[in-house]
């Protein structure tokens, strides 16, 4: 099995303005050939610093790939700290030098003395032709490992790399297979969700599990490496059927789809419409629905009813009923609910309202949110929900919360 490194060289990465994207889409090509990426380094243009990475790297990983950092000014270093780093001379090519020249001469321009920097190539390193920039990328292969330096600019990596490293690697490579599963769980804690699956997965290294949090979204990522892909489906499958036991009701999906999409699916197969009604979540729930392409087929509209007034005109809840429980209230969810629902037409109907903080305005504690469900099948019903965070975080575990109330109704799941 092989593994990679990626390095991105670049100063303008360790500041707030610009992101490394060129190691995510590398990260995503290896993966398709069956290499994981153990590391990913961002180092700024410093030759010591560079050489250092470099060499580190290649301790640990069989292939090593370089973005940017192939200019021609003092600050592109990262020919000369590959060449220090494996101990190299830096060795003038004419035919770099050529091309290049030939380059500004197409476009009525003369090659700066400069850019001759850029023909210099790590002795032993196999030139790999840029055809949308000056610099080359260069690869050098000893050892069983591989050192692939590759120009900074998207627009030429993503050629350089599909057209002269893939084939080059994929020559090298074992017949390698990545399978994976993309659970996403909602209604625990991270900690809780561990505590349960970790007994399972800790079991394997092979395959890997990767746990990612947001506020009612946590996201399990299986990844098995094997020669075929039988071999890596039963892997999976071994560590994957008993997690998907464990986590029951939890679990609402199994390739990654977002909560909006999977109850869209359910809506579209039941051919069934949806309503939404929000006060404190402001239009969430129903951004979240439209966000999925061909919404249409299912989502009818939804209310935004802040004030108690808009609860009453827009959605017909009696303000008597509002005047004795508050707004924050089971009551009033279903009202809610049930108001969308007959206002619209809607086979079912979900509503939020609730204290999203920082401070409360009907005396019930921040945090405290009211889901409320309409459907065909029975009377109007809402569920309490103590959200922990601030605003933002408790607006979003609402949404959530309300999306999977729904998901649970449309499954017919307690
Ligand atoms: P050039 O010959 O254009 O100088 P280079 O190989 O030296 O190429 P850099 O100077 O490091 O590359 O980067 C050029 C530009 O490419 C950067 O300003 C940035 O916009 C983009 N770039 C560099 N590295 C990355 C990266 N890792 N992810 C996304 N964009 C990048």
């Amino acid at each position: 099995m092989a593994d990679a490194e990626i390095i991105a060289v670049g100063s303008e990465m360790l500041t707030s303005q610009r992101i490394d994207t060129n190691s995510l889409y590398i990260t995503d090509q290896l993966n398709a050939l069956g290499v994981e990426v153990r590391r990913k380094l961002i180092v700024g243009d410093d030759r010591a610093l560079l050489t250092d990475a470099v060499q580190s790297a290649l301790s640990h990983a069989e292939i090593v790939i370089l973005t940017g950092g192939l200019g021609p000014t003092e600050d592109d270093v990262t020919r000369q700290s590959v060449a220090d780093a494996l101990h190299r001379e830096l060795v003038f090519s004419q035919e770099i030098c050529d091309t290049i020249e030939d380059r500004f001469r197409r476009r009525q321009r003369k090659m700066a003395e400069i850019n001759k920097r850029q023909a210099y190539v790590v002795a032993g390193a196999e030139v790999l032709p840029n055809a949308n920039g000056t610099a080359p990328g260069q690869w050098i292969a000893s050892d069983g490992r591989v050192l692939i330096m590759l120009p900074g600019p998207p627009g030429e990596l993503k050629p350089l790399f599909a057209n002269e490293c893939i084939p080059r690697l994929t020559k090298l490579l074992p017949a390698q297979v990545i399978r994976a599963r993309f659970y996403r769980v909602t209604g625990f804690t991270e900690s809780d969700l561990d505590a349960l699956i970790a007994p399972v997965y800790t079991k394997y290294t092979n395959p890997s599990t990767t746990i990612l949090a947001s506020p009612g979204d946590i996201q399990i990522h299986l990844r098995a490496r094997c020669g075929s892909a039988e071999d890596a489906e039963r892997l999976l499958a071994e560590v994957g059927d008993p997690i998907e036991e464990l986590l029951g009701r939890h679990l609402f999906s199994r390739n990654g789809d977002p909560l909006e999409a999977i109850v869209g699916t359910l809506l579209r197969e039941r051919r069934a419409t949806l309503s939404v009604a929000e006060s404190c979540t402001g239009g969430m729930v129903g951004e979240r629905i439209t966000s999925i392409a061909g919404s249409s087929d299912y989502f009818v509209g939804g209310f935004v009813t802040y004030t108690d007034r808009m609860k009453a005109d827009l959605l017909g809840v009696d303000a008597a009923l509002i005047a004795e429980h508050t707004a924050v209230s089971k009551e009033i969810a279903r009202a809610m609910a049930e108001g969308a629902r007959s206002r619209t037409s809607s086979t079912f109907a979900v509503s939020i309202t609730g204290e999203a903080g920082p401070e409360s305005s009907t005396g019930a504690p921040v945090g405290t949110i009211f889901v409320g469900f309409a459907g065909p099948d029975g009377p109007p019903d809402a569920l309490r929900f103590a959200m922990p965070g601030d605003r933002a975080r408790i607006r979003g575990f609402a949404t959530q919360a309300a999306l999977d109330l729904l998901r649970r109704r449309l499954l017919k799941l307690e």
